[in-house]
Order: structure tokens, then sequence, then C-alpha cells
């Protein structure tokens, strides 16, 4: 019998009409091997929606509220006991909450959302290539996690996706620290981003790409219609599936890389296909941000790396209203903001784009490094 632990359910879902959602996602667990294989009366499941910034659901830059109800109403019904929680990247919590529809469905299923505080110290897991993890005691204090992303592209991790909402389990500013403990490398972000999924282990990811987003995600990019509801046990085996399907390769996607150089990708024919889209499925034309990580080169060129082939921020003239966000969110104090707007001091910049993704006026772009910019004109 085939093994569901590694399964991976695509469904087509075109609206976020409610009942419709519920039916699609019921459909997902059913695949999965049924609700009873992940829950049971009683149990508490913190439901870990994306909720980066204060935004609109129209603005697909938070999962929407009718995906959150339809988890949380499915699993009331079952009489298990769900609170919503995310930490948010710098917008304070109850705004975020209530400008993506998150209190308004947490009032309505009569469950608590809260903002995942208080950093607790993890045991981490065997393969850890880091140590001290810390997450939300809320992670810790419940018996699953249900992981509810948003499908978007990312500045520095090309895709946000099933294992990178889990970076949302981290406390504030910690996650700023972080960044800058992991450096310049891609793949060594990615590395700690699978040890957090590992830590976490949520029982279930249920993801929102109904409308998702592609270009300057995760906050600033647009709005697109992929038409699709995926869920899986293992949030790896999912992303690997989607980012090909995305036209992410595995070469240019972190995550992948990471996950190869550790010996946890799961082998491609271990990971089966369920619902309505087959392996061979692609999405047209979806604008990723640039690939350009540093992973062929050896570390001692880093330096140079960064100079040349790497994408840097660049202020977007005119746009920046003078609010601070980025200056505040950016791990290596490399930006300060003058009145004209951002000004980044690249030698210190860790280009891991806090500063873009926090960015609420969208006053902050990628400029190709130029090496690329060079190799591109001579059609290289
Ligand atoms: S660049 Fe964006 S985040 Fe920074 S101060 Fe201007 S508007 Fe605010
Ligand atoms: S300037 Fe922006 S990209 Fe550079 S380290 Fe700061 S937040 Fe990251």
């Amino acid at each position: 019998m085939e093994n569901v632990a590694n399964r991976v359910v695509l469904i087509r879902q075109e609206t976020y009409e409610r009942r419709e959602v519920r039916c699609r996602i019921e459909r997902i667990i059913d695949e999965l091997g049924g609700a009873n294989r992940f829950f049971r009366p009683g149990m508490r499941v913190l439901l870990k929606p994306n909720l980066l910034a204060a935004a609109a659901p129209e603005k697909r830059v938070t999962t929407d509220p009718s995906v959150v109800w339809a988890v949380g109403a499915i699993l009331k019904d079952l009489g298990v006991v769900c609170t919503i929680g995310d930490s948010p990247g710098i917008d304070p919590f109850a705004s975020v909450a209530a400008a993506s529809g998150m209190t308004a469905v947490a009032k309505e299923l009569g469950i608590p959302c809260i903002e995942l505080s208080r950093s607790v110290p993890f045991p981490t897991p065997e393969c850890s290539v880091f140590h001290g993890i810390e997450l939300s005691s809320a992670v810790m204090e419940s018996d699953a996690v249900v992981n509810l992303p948003k499908l978007k592209t990312h500045g520095q991790m090309m895709l946000t996706l099933g294992v990178k909402n889990l970076f949302g389990c981290v406390v504030a500013q910690r996650k700023a620290e972080w960044h800058y403990k992991v450096g310049l490398r891609r793949e060594t972000f990615a590395s700690l981003l699978l040890d957090i999924a590992a830590v976490v282990r949520p029982a279930l990811t249920i993801l929102d790409g109904i409308v998702g987003m592609e270009g300057d995600g995760p906050r600033n990019g647009t709005p697109r219609a992929f038409g699709l509801l995926a869920g899986a046990a293992d949030p790896l085996a999912l992303d690997l599936v989607l980012s090909r399907m995305l036209g992410c390769p595995p070469n240019d996607f972190p995550l992948a890389r990471a996950a190869r150089e550790r010996g946890i990708e799961p082998a491609a024919e271990s990971v089966a296909l369920a619902g309505d889209v087959d392996a061979s499925f692609r999405f047209a034309n979806v604008v990723l941000p640039p690939q350009d990580s540093l992973h062929l080169l050896p570390s001692f060129l880093d330096g140079f790396g960064k100079s040349f082939l790497v994408s840097r921020p660049v202020a977007v003239r005119g746009a920046c209203r003078g609010c601070g966000k980025c200056a505040f969110v950016c791990p290596a104090g490399a930006v300060r903001v003058d009145a004209r707007g951002p000004v980044f001091d690249y030698r210190k910049c860790i280009r891991c784009y806090c500063c873009q993704e926090m960015c609420p006026h969208n006053a902050i772009r990628f400029r190709k490094g130029a090496l690329l910019t060079l190799m591109r004109l001579f059609g290289r």
C-alpha cells in the first residue's frame, strides 16, 4: 500500500468561497489518511498562518481568513481545541490580526488569536547544524501545530511555502538575530529553516495558493491567481513539489540545496502526488526573484560574490515615507533613513532583504550584481 506520509495533495480551487474551501480542505485531509490520523478530541492545536504584516486579505500578504476559518471549523467539529498564533515581522500583532481578518475568524470560531511570544529553548534535532534553537512557548504548549502557509515569492529564499512559514515560530526580534548569525549564505539560512521544521514537526501543512504572490514577494509583489490548495504531512515534500511547478528548479531553490546537502531531501519517487494536478504540471512564467546565490563559489570568495554577484537593496526614488521600519528591522545595522529615503551601507549588508520585505510602501527594490548584469548584456 502507498505510504501517505510522503503524499502531497494538490487541489484546484479558484475562489475563497468558504464552504467550497472547507470542502476542498476536507478532501485534502482525507487524501492524507483522514482527520483521525492527525487529531483526537481534546487535543490542543496551534494554527500557524502566515501573518507577515498588517495587510488586508486582498493584498495576498497573509494566509486568507477563509482557509484559517475552514481548518479551524473542521478541527472544532472534531473536538480539537485550537488557537491561532503567529509572530509578525514588525507591525504590532493586534493590527496585523485585525487587518488580515484573523481577529474576526477567531471571534467567530470562539478561539484565541495570540501573538507568539516568550522565547524558550527547544531540544535541537539530531541532524541540527545549529545550537540553541529558541521558539515561542506556545509551540511547546501545543500537542500539535497545523502549518497554514501562503504561496509567495521571497527575495532571499526564492519562495516562501511550508517550511519557511515556520520561521514565524521564532519570536519577534530573535528573527533578526538569526538572520545576522547565519549571514550571507542562503543555504545556511535554509538549513536553519529545516532545523526549525524538524523541531516544530507540524502535524499537517495546508497551503493557501488560491491567490498567492509573485515578483517582489513576500510583501510587495503582485497577486497571482494560482488556483490551488495543497496539503502534506511533510512540509519539505510539499515545498519541493511546488517549487518545481512554479519554475524554480532544485538547483536554484536554497531549501532544496540545503536538504540535499544534509541528506534529508525526500527521493522524488518516494513522494506521491494526489488530487487534481499531476507531476508534469507547470505554472507558466511565474515571476521569481533574482537567482544569484553564492552557492557555486567557495566561501573565501564571499566578499567578491557579495559585491559583484548578489543583488543589493536600493531605494526607489520618491517612494519612501520615512517610517523607519527598514532601519529597525535590519539585523546588520546597515540602513539609516534620511530626508531622501533609506541609505545602505553595503559593507555591512548581509543581503537578507528584510528591509525590502518589511517596507510598507514598496520603496526598496533589488538591483542585480554588476557581474550578472554584464553577463546578461553579453548574452551569457
Ligand atoms: S524605505 Fe520603506 S521602510 Fe524604510 S523608511 Fe522608507 S517607507 Fe519606511
Ligand atoms: S540593508 Fe537590508 S538586505 Fe542588507 S542586511 Fe539590512 S535588512 Fe538585510
